[in-house]
């Protein structure tokens, strides 16, 4: 245990509930909680059990309460840990802390009970950063990921290679106290062995983070296309069709105004481009500039024309300077006879004909956005690196291996190849926690909210 003095924090959300939970956590968790509980004993009481009774002021009543009891290690944080259901009014939860804190514990830290976790084993380090990601999750996707991480993920795997490798740098290192003397205890072949099998896993996890933060953040999409295309008219159809949630998200990094919108559990960020609609031919320029500088920002590019005025040859032309995915989109089909339209459709197969105002192929349009992001199908239960840190710590990785066989190619003694070893190791370690430094630990769990 690394902790000695207790500590204490609202769990449940601030302001007026029907319940709120207080947690306590640490050595002093059962003598403190006892002074204040008028009911049972709660330090003869058996771990996992709930009991009713008052929280007292010396004699007066603070509130009737239920405690839960967890005693060490069975509990999140592995130390006795309390969490008292009182009820959700700012003024007696307010009292209840201040009485806990005046028998001798402390106010806890933002995430400090998810940082005792990790620190006495119950989570690794990403599986303690799945916690806060599980908190704000706001999709089904991004919960999935979460959940996943949470109950292992890909912490397991990573654990496994290293001590793998660890194995192997320990014979290295075995080989570089002989000096001179010209001894190989580690097999050049099985380490190359062992570094391809390494790498079959790190690849697919270092893959899977463009997806993971998809899932994690949106996909900046960008409805693009000439004014009069239809863009607005197809933005309302997308937003009303799925009843999302639209919101202004004026973020540090998003300096545009975005709609959202969920289907199956990916969350597109709509980016905006109407203003463009309104440039008139003498600022054009500006207009053009600025779709250009919105679809740079974008993953996934929806590029709208009305089908009733363009030439096809001309977009053939435009898609090529697309840099992300793009779905190609001719609206106002219902402007089009029959025989025009089936023209159409039969000579362009890979554009998507729709009518935003008469409700036309909506749904093959959903579907080929989902489609378009999930180039890779992921199933329940596959890892997904969500992270940027673990992504950037993996990357790492990756490169000092390619370095230990580059080394291995050309015959480097050992000395070189402990090198790289180690570094691969270091980064590894420092995904799941084996190795961290204050800062690091500091800098996660200040994100948490208190109470986590
Ligand atoms: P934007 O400039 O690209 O945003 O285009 P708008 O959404 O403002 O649409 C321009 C005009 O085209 C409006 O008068 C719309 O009602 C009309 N419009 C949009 N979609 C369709 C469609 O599918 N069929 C027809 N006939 N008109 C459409």
């Amino acid at each position: 245990m690394f902790n000695q003095d207790t500590i204490c924090a609202l769990a449940t959300a601030q302001g007026i509930g029907a319940i709120g939970v207080i947690r306590v956590s640490g050595p002093e968790t059962f003598p403190i909680v006892n002074r204040i509980f008028k009911g049972k004993n709660l330090e003869k009481q058996a771990s996992h059990t709930i009991h009713f009774g008052t929280i007292r002021d010396n004699q007066t009543i603070i509130d009737e309460v239920l405690v839960s009891l967890f005693k060490a290690p069975s509990s999140y944080t592995r130390e006795d840990t309390i969490e008292i259901s009182c009820h959700g009014s700012d003024f007696i939860i307010q009292k209840i802390l201040k009485l806990i804190l005046r028998e001798g514990a402390r106010l806890a830290n933002p995430g400090e009970f998810t940082q005792r976790a990790f620190l006495n084993g119950q989570l690794d380090l990403a599986q303690a950063e799945a916690v806060a990601d599980l908190i704000a999750s706001d999709s089904e996707a991004s919960h999935q990921t979460a959940i996943n991480q949470i109950r292992g993920g890909f912490s397991k795997q990573i654990a496994q290679l290293r001590e793998a490798l660890i194995h192997f740098a320990s014979l290295i290192e075995l080989e570089l106290d002989f000096g001179e003397e010209d001894v190989e205890f580690a097999d050049r072949d099985d380490l190359r062995q062992l570094i391809f099998k390494i790498q079959q896993v790190l690849i697919p996890l270092i893959d899977s983070f463009e997806m993971g933060n998809v899932i994690k953040n949106g996909v900046p999409t960008v409805i693009a296309g000439k004014p009069n295309a239809g863009k607005s008219t197809l933005l309302n159809r997308l937003l009303n069709e799925e009843k999302a949630i639209v919101s202004d998200i004026a973020g540090t990094t998003r300096d545009v105004i975005e709609d959202e919108l969920f289907i199956e559990g990916i969350r597109f960020r709509l980016i905006d481009t109407a203003g463009l609609r309104k440039t008139t031919d003498t600022i054009e320029a500006i207009g053009v500039e600025r779709t250009l500088q919105q679809m740079d920002k974008a993953s996934l590019i929806v590029y709208l024309f009305d089908a009733s005025e363009i030439q096809l040859t001309e977009i053939a032309q435009q898609i090529t300077e697309f840099n992300a995915p793009y779905i190609l989109v001719g609206n106002k089909v219902d402007k089009l006879s029959a025989t025009q339209k089936a023209d159409f459709e039969a000579t362009y197969p890979a554009i998507l004909w729709i009518s935003a105002s008469e409700n036309k192929n909506i749904e093959v349009l959903k579907d080929t956005l989902v489609r378009k992001v999930k180039t890779k199908e992921i199933k329940a239960g596959d890892t997904v690196v969500t992270n940027l840190r673990h992504y950037q710590h993996l990357l790492q990785t990756n490169g000092a291996l390619e370095n230990v066989l580059q080394g291995l190619d050309q015959s480097v003694t050992g000395d070189f190849l402990a090198q790289d070893i180690r570094f691969a190791l270091h980064h590894l370690g420092e995904i799941t926690g084996q190795i961290t430094t204050d800062d690091l630990l500091a800098n996660i769990f200040s994100k948490f909210c208190i109470g986590k």
